[in-house]
């Protein structure tokens, strides 16, 4: 589990300015993974009660832009964010309740798909969602 001074020394390496903003949003991004902006803003506002939106918003991309967070969007679904960065990991999607889970890299690097034609692009990134049911919502269980 990361301590608060984990992520002032995670700030300090991005060179970013380290406020009381910052290290909740960032302890907030790795407690809850593939929250919610509004979530995110719950989770800091049990630590920071005065903190905006705004502040929310511009501390996400703040740390988006530095790569410490992931920003990822899957259709039909708000920006969610998580601190598992630069892992080239993917995505399931529960078509029903929406619940994400990661799934690690098919070849362990990007990109982990060959295009069948490239079209002379050189490809560094292969972004994949499997879209299905979890287990809740395939069972019928209304867990
Ligand atoms: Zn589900
Ligand atoms: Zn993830």
């Amino acid at each position: 589990m990361a301590t608060t001074l984990d992520f002032e020394q995670m700030l300090r390496g991005a060179a970013l300015r380290v406020t009381r903003p910052r290290l909740a949003v960032l302890g907030a991004v790795f407690a809850h993974p593939h929250a919610d902006t509004d979530a995110i803003i719950g989770a800091v506002r049990a630590d920071l009660p005065e903190v905006s939106h705004q502040a929310v918003y511009d501390c996400l991309h703040a740390l988006t832009a530095a790569g410490l967070v992931r920003r990822i969007q899957p259709s039909g679904s708000t920006a969610r964010y998580e601190s598992r960065v630069g892992d080239n990991h993917h995505h399931m999607v529960c078509r029903s309740c929406g619940l994400i889970a990661d799934v690690d890299c098919a070849v362990g690097e990007a990109p982990c798909l060959t295009a069948s034609d490239d079209s002379g692009f050189v490809i560094d990134e292969a972004e994949v969602v499997y879209w299905g049911l979890c287990p809740a919502c395939s069972t019928g269980g209304d867990a």
